[in-house]
C-alpha cells in the first residue's frame, strides 16, 4: 500500500464468482463489519478499492483523531472519535455488541467477549 492511497482498515479477500469479496474489520475491536459482494476489476488493488469506497466505508465510522476506521460500537458519535481516543462516560449496564446485562465490574462481555470499558484499562 502506498502512502497516497487513502487508509483502509484490516480486510480478508476471498475469490467468489469471477470477482473478489472482501472482508472488512473494525481496526479497534477487530470485529468483521462488512463483508461485499463479489467485486470484479482489472487487479486485486483495484477491486479493492471500489469495494471499501461503494461499500465497506458506509458501515464504519471515521476517528478524525487517531484516523482509524471503526464500527459503530466502537465509536463515540457524540464527539466523533473512537471510544479509543474518546472513553464513554462511567460504566455501560448492558454490552453494546449483544445487548446482556454486564456487571460494573467486567471488562469484557462474559458472552461475546466484547470490550466494555476503556479508559484505565487500555494500555
Ligand atoms: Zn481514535
Ligand atoms: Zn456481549
Amino acid at each position: 500500500m502506498t502512502e497516497k492511497q487513502q487508509r483502509i482498515p484490516k480486510f480478508t479477500a476471498v475469490e467468489f464468482n469471477g470477482g473478489i469479496r472482501f472482508r472488512f474489520y473494525c481496526e479497534l475491536s477487530g470485529v468483521a463489519v462488512h463483508t461485499t459482494g463479489p467485486v470484479a476489476a482489472e487487479t486485486a488493488e483495484e477491486a479493492l478499492q471500489i469495494a471499501w469506497e461503494k461499500e465497506g466505508k458506509a458501515s464504519f465510522n471515521f476517528c478524525r483523531k487517531c484516523g482509524r476506521w471503526v464500527s459503530d460500537v466502537m465509536f463515540n458519535a457524540d464527539v466523533c472519535e473512537c471510544v479509543d481516543c474518546a472513553p464513554w462516560e462511567g460504566t455501560p449496564n448492558f454490552c453494546s455488541h449483544c445487548g446482556r446485562g454486564v456487571s460494573h465490574k467486567d471488562v469484557f462481555c462474559r458472552k461475546c467477549g466484547t470490550r466494555l470499558r476503556y479508559g484505565e484499562v487500555w494500555t
